[in-house]
């Protein structure tokens, strides 16, 4: 579902008609030279494109209207290997609607102590070339991601690889479709919002359904669609033995499996990325739909539940991001504390169903057990730990004027004791900078208690996606104190008022 070699960010270089045409050659020669080691790096995950040196506020101007137009086309990767007077390019970012990143690199490493002469230093300027282009970003208060160092540096790379994925997720998202089943869960705050404004800002739709519009898809699957799910289930996870042909709880795994291939059709034919269910509206369908949610989401769909529309967005777009590393992304909720001694409080994450399998540490088990709300049958779920390690919890709320993502770096780690009676898919976390500050300021920061949660993705790719989104960022980390962090949450309520004027 998700490929990022079909995307290209554009690698622009700009210059001025004032130092000849030799200088300009040997600037696009280089720049050409950058571009390719960039595309070719295993850091950046798409295509980067050379274009030919920009010497005119026209052919400035001409580019970034191309680059809007250009579909694949993610965002550019900027940079001055002279001096570009950057009143140049006031007309050209002004038109541009991609995002950009803005890299500061030169093109030999070092100074040539010995060698160098005026010749070197009329064609190596970027340290003052990028800081007149740098001054044009800031007076138009443009985001964009600016990255300091070598080109051939693997952090200068992975830096652009983090944003250019960032990027992939913001054009990916824009346009997407995302379709809930159901309304909201009855009186639930966080997870409601301004859809109307989500469009305009973010760029995704929210088709509403009945949940009777998939009740009849799903009832239209057949027994063989049906069969080569089952098959697949028993290749893929260790299945229950009542859950076995033959076993007294077969006909419930079949009727996860009808409600997944019904879910999947809806999906694809819609051209869905993401969806939304709610247990308050399962009228039909006789499980809610656990199984099926936590296999769409390994295949890249979004999800969030009790019509949580915003984190099943994120949630698609995180599994962007993090298309092709290792580690995977899931829709998670702050589900139980364990409160003990301060650095070592944890958070046990699950739902009640729907965390995706991307994140397990091993082969998960195919269970059916109990719900305890609802009122439905049993439904079947997969049941796994997530694996340890560096992970975040992400979430986006709706605060009237704006939206505004929180993100808590955690680090997951194995559960203290084994869990024989939770038959869920779960991960035990760490917050940093440890519980009692990290959930302090989530909860003042109005942090939702769903989350995109996320192995593969971390904070410097999600905040790159909030800037291209012109969006609030608060990172909870290990550097988090609330003193401070009070002060910004209301430092930004006035500059998100003021902002409108700047
Ligand atoms: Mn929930």
């Amino acid at each position: 579902m998700i490929d990022l070699k079909q995307y290209e960010v554009w690698f622009v270089t700009g210059s001025q008609h004032l130092y000849g045409p030799k200088t300009l050659e040997q600037v696009a020669a280089h720049s050409q030279e950058i571009a390719r080691a960039l595309s070719n790096s295993v850091r950046i995950p798409v295509k980067v494109v050379f274009k030919p040196v920009l010497t005119t506020p026209e052919a400035i101007h001409t580019l970034c209207l191309e680059a809007n137009a250009a579909a694949n086309c993610v965002g550019l990767i900027t940079w001055m290997h002279t001096f570009s007077p950057a009143k140049m390019w006031i007309a050209g970012l002004t038109a541009l609607q991609k995002p950009f990143a803005h890299l500061h690199t030169q093109y030999s490493a070092e100074i040539p102590w010995a060698e160098i002469d005026m010749n070197f230093m009329n064609l190596n300027q970027s340290a003052h070339g990028d800081r007149e282009f740098g001054f044009i970003g800031s007076r138009m208060r443009l985001n964009r991601k600016v990255v300091v160092g070598h080109w051939q540096d693997a952090e200068v790379q992975a830096s652009l690889g983090t944003w250019a994925r960032a990027a992939c997720a913001w054009y990916d998202l824009q346009g997407a479709k995302i379709a809930r089943f159901g309304d909201n869960m009855r009186e639930v705050a966080v997870t409601e919002g301004d859809k109307v404004e989500a469009q305009r800002r973010l760029g995704y739709a929210v088709y509403g359904y009945g949940v009777g519009d998939l009740v009849k898809v799903v009832s239209q699957v057949s027994d063989t669609e049906i069969d080569q799910l089952i098959a697949e289930y028993n290749e893929q996870y260790d299945v229950a033995p009542t859950l076995r042909r033959g076993g007294e709880q077969y006909a419930s795994l079949r009727e996860a499996a009808r409600i997944e291939a019904g879910m999947r059709h809806f999906l694809k034919d819609g051209n869905f990325k993401a969806f939304t269910t709610t247990f308050e509206d399962l009228h039909g369908l006789a499980q809610l739909p656990g199984l099926a949610v936590q296999r769409l989401m390994a295949d890249g769909y979004g999800f969030g539940a009790e019509g949580d529309w915003k984190t099943s967005a994120l949630v698609h777009a995180m599994k962007v991001m993090g298309a092709g590393l290792e580690g995977g992304v899931s829709f998670m909720e702050d589900y139980t504390y364990h409160f003990s001694q301060v650095g070592d409080m944890k958070v046990l994450g699950a739902h009640m169903l729907e965390v995706c399998a991307s994140i397990a540490a091993k082969r998960p088990a195919l269970e059916i057990h109990q719900l305890s709300i609802g009122g439905k049958a049993d439904p079947a779920r997969l049941v796994f730990e997530a694996k340890s390690g560096p992970a975040v919890n992400a979430s986006i709320m709706d605060m009237g004027n704006r939206f505004r993502m929180v993100v808590n770096e955690v680090e997951v780690v194995p559960a203290d004791a084994p869990l024989p009676k939770l038959p869920v898919a779960r991960a035990v976390w760490i917050p940093r900078p440890n519980l009692k500050v990290a959930a302090a300021a989530w909860i003042l920061a109005g942090g939702a208690h769903h989350t995109g949660f996320s192995q593969s993705v971390n904070a410097e790719h999600l905040q790159d996606f909030a800037d291209m989104a012109y969006m609030e960022f608060l990172l909870i980390n290990q550097d988090t104190k609330l003193v401070d962090f009070k002060k910004e949450i209301r430092w930004n309520d006035m500059y998100y008022l003021l902002a409108k004027g700047l």
